[in-house]
């Protein structure tokens, strides 16, 4: 199943892509999408619904990110053999994990900030993973019962803020709409193999990222065992699990996004996102 949010930001509604791609309603049955909807007891009451009957949503909505209530972001760096050579660093020996803003979250087209003085803002295409379960000490060949939903998601990134301020570099991931993901998460009954999609990412029009999530370094299952020998993780955690090589700060000369760049990106069976870069006016 594909689970979508629609409306105006804060107004969203639940909503589900049907097999025939038309945008349906699931009002009155569900209000808006919550992490708790991704048990195991809802998905089979949502596999009792014909879905091809809902009332369909007319005309094309703002979508905003696939769940209401995520609960925290966890990100994990230089996952991509390509991507570590081309920021100059060796490829770790451990998913390096690091933490994002919740409040960095938006809607899967919604404009990314460029806020004043910001001189470095940079794309990473990423694969999202949500927990659907709370588990700790989870064992990786028992990692995907713990799944409940994958979407696309960008890993919005200012350069200097993660780079030259002293402290943690989520700090530079963090922003206000630095984390669109969507236009849907999908149950993991109907992903064939997260270990092999393409993922890919365009700035005006050219390509800059062009892999394959068979390009990890520690693919999902691994980085679930890792992560959670540190700490529980939640039904509504989101991982975002890395970026292929093409980003700016890999350019020779380094390359950023300017006021007026649109992006646009995908990852097979999860859909495509398109965003404009605008200033942030504040005062
Ligand atoms: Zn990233």
């Amino acid at each position: 199943m594909r689970f979508v949010r629609y409306g105006e930001a804060g107004e969203e509604k639940a909503g589900i892509l049907a097999q025939d791609g038309r945008l349906r309603s699931l009002a009155p049955l569900i209000k808006d999408w919550s992490w708790a909807h991704l048990s195991e007891d809802w998905l089979a009451v949502l596999k009792a619904v014909n879905l091809d009957a809902l009332p369909i949503v007319s005309g094309t909505p703002r979508l905003g990110a696939p769940l209401s209530d995520l609960r925290q972001i966890l990100a994990i760096g230089l996952n991509y053999r390509d991507h570590a050579e081309e920021s100059g660093m060796e490829l770790p020996k451990s998913p390096l994990l690091f933490y994002k803003a919740i409040s960095s979250i938006s809607g899967p087209n919604d404009d990314i900030l460029a806020a004043p003085g910001t001189q470095a803002l940079d794309w990473e295409v990423e694969l999202g993973v949500v927990i659907g379960k709370q588990g700790r000490h989870i064992p990786a060949a028992e990692a995907s019962q713990y799944i409940g939903g994958y979407c696309l998601a960008i890993d919005v990134s200012e350069r200097d803020w993660q780079f030259n301020y002293a402290g943690q570099m989520g700090k530079g991931k963090s922003y206000d709409s630095f984390t669109p993901i969507g236009p849907w998460l999908l149950t993991p009954d109907e992903m064939p193999d997260p270990q092999n999609l393409k993922i890919w990412l365009k700035v005006n029009g050219s390509f800059r990222q062009n892999s394959s999530t068979a390009e990890m370094v520690f693919n999902v299952a691994h980085i679930i065992e890792h992560v959670s020998k540190f700490q529980t993780l939640l039904p509504g955690d989101l991982i975002v699990t890395g970026t292929p090589a093409g980003v700016g700060f890999g350019m020779k000369p380094k390359t950023y996004l300017a006021v007026g760049d649109r992006i646009d990106c995908g990852i097979d069976h999860l859909g495509e996102q398109t965003h404009q870069i605008v200033a942030e006016l504040i005062g």
